[in-house]
């Protein structure tokens, strides 16, 4: 039986816990089906770091911004680096941006104004968003709500069912993550079983939020297998069903089956 292409589209394979064994991990999850990936920037050497993957590997991709944990580094001179990797042919979008009002490691009102100066940028260079929000969903709508024209993903969804239902009618993705596997995930089940299946996304968010059954050890990119035969599960579809829907969702979403069709 032909393997099912699978597609994390968030991930942080650039992390130091991959350093002893990075270009193998990256190469496991390939040969298991990983065919696309997604590196994610949160500041600036991590942004360089996605951009770097993304052309040593041919099936990597980058995304770069400055997250909500990292907007006190946020100036002039970064925005003007970032431009740089924005407008590079392997940058998918802008993020992780957003708020976080759990840990707070920036001042709230610097995350929101680094939140809506990259929200501008997107606007102009026609890029679409990744987003993080934790703790600060009024927040997040308000400025979203701010760029009726830009959509994006606002990735390892947590909120309710509600905010969802406001996200999906405002153009915008859901992925998930790990999450899913976990006791405590029935508010995020609730939202996959409602939710339009057309603009759902799978995601590691690796090395974070490892799924079950690897709780608590390191997640890397091979593991959205897991993410994908939960999310089949919810929907009541076949693995290979919604390995081909999360898979075929990513592609359109970051532009790159256009790409592909271009060529031939
Ligand atoms: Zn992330």
């Amino acid at each position: 039986m032909k393997k099912s292409k699978l597609f994390d589209t968030h991930t942080h394979l650039h992390d130091e816990w991959f350093d002893e064994d990075r270009d193998q991990i990256i190469l496991d999850a390939h040969n298991s089906g990983v065919e696309l990936m997604v590196d994610i920037g949160t500041n600036m050497q991590s942004s360089y770091d996605a951009v770097a993957l993304a052309e040593k590997y041919d099936f990597i991709y980058a995304a770069v911004g400055f997250h909500p944990h990292d907007a006190i580094d946020y100036n002039e001179e970064t925005e003007s680096e970032l431009m740089k990797l924005w407008n590079h042919p392997k940058n998918l979008a802008i993020g992780e941006i957003g708020l976080d009002y759990y840990y707070d490691h920036s001042p709230r009102d610097v995350q929101q104004k680094v939140f809506i100066r990259q929200m501008e940028i997107a606007r102009q260079l026609g890029k679409k968003v990744i987003i993080h929000s934790r703790e600060a969903t009024e927040d997040t709508l308000k400025i979203l709500r701010m760029f009726p024209d830009v959509t994006g993903v606002v990735h390892c969804y947590s909120g309710s069912l509600e905010t969802a239902k406001i996200l999906i009618k405002m153009g915008y993705h859901l992925s998930f993550t790990g999450v899913v596997t976990y006791k405590n995930a029935a508010k995020s089940l609730e939202v996959v079983d409602w939710m339009p299946i057309d603009m759902l996304m799978a995601e590691t968010d690796s090395p974070y939020l490892t799924p079950v059954p690897f709780r608590g050890k390191r997640n890397d990119s091979g593991k959205v297998n897991l993410v994908v035969e939960k999310l089949a599960e919810i929907k009541g579809l076949t693995y290979e069903e919604m390995a081909k829907i999360t898979f075929d969702n990513a592609l359109k979403f970051f532009g790159l089956d256009k790409e592909t069709t271009d060529e031939k």
